[in-house]
């Protein structure tokens, strides 16, 4: 079992996210496949940032299972979001079955949703599988529409994916899938509080994201790469 830690806000001040619940896991978590790493990742700038790299350094936030104990606490029902920085569970691209497991198990009853960069290898396929099947929204985030089609085939759980930054207009992949801009990134007056999509296990519609953030330059052209 690795022992990652944990912010857990129970009232975010995100204006995107609205007052839900969300954490923040330290660094370690995140893909070493993930092209936004150092590298146009919007939570590597502005005041996430510096929360990210306190919880990375143990000097804010909880060990995983007090962390896992908060969630579980959680009202049935509740939207949280799962990893406002950081990835699933494990040390870069691998799924820590065990802490997986926890997390899983922690939000029954809720309505939690987070995204992966992990690959989607066998193993970690197999994960995202078992925590869609118990409730556990987990989209595979893509970095532009070609992969977002590599994903949406593997046909195991919604796919989101980066725009560059001007999107704002719904957009098609190279395969013929939609993509729906997230209505938050367009509107003041929608939050993930009012809209929940990204919570839906079932969701076939690719949600798209448009590059925003300090490197949203850098975010861009990894958007533009394909
Ligand atoms: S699509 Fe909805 S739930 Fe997902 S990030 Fe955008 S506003 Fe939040």
């Amino acid at each position: 079992m690795i022992f990652h830690h944990i912010q857990f806000t129970r009232t975010s001040r995100n204006a995107k996210t609205g007052p839900i619940p969300v954490t923040t896991t330290s660094e370690e978590t995140c893909a070493h496949a993930c092209p936004l790493k150092a590298n146009g990742c919007y939570a590597e700038g502005g005041p996430l940032a510096i929360l990210w790299r306190k919880v990375t350094e143990r000097k804010a936030g909880l060990a995983w299972d007090a962390a896992m104990a908060e969630i579980a606490k959680l009202p049935k029902g509740t939207l949280w979001r799962h990893n406002q920085a950081g990835d699933l569970p494990g040390m870069g691209d691998a799924i820590d079955r065990e802490a997986m497991a926890g997390l899983v198990r922690a939000n029954r009853g809720k309505r939690g949703y987070t995204y992966t960069h992990k690959p989607m290898d066998a193993d970690n396929a197999a994960a995202v599988v078992d925590a869609i099947g118990q409730g556990f929204a987990v989209n595979l985030s893509a970095n532009d529409l070609a992969h977002a089609d590599e994903l949406a085939a593997l046909n195991i759980a919604p796919v989101v994916v980066v725009l560059p930054a001007d999107a704002t207009r719904a957009t098609v992949t190279p395969q013929g899938r939609k993509i729906a801009i997230c209505p938050a990134t367009i509107s003041d007056n929608v939050t993930c509080a009012t809209c929940g999509l990204c919570a839906l296990t079932g969701r076939k519609a690719i949600i798209g994201f448009p590059a925003h953030g300090a490197s949203k330059r850098k975010a861009t052209a990894v958007a533009m790469a394909a």
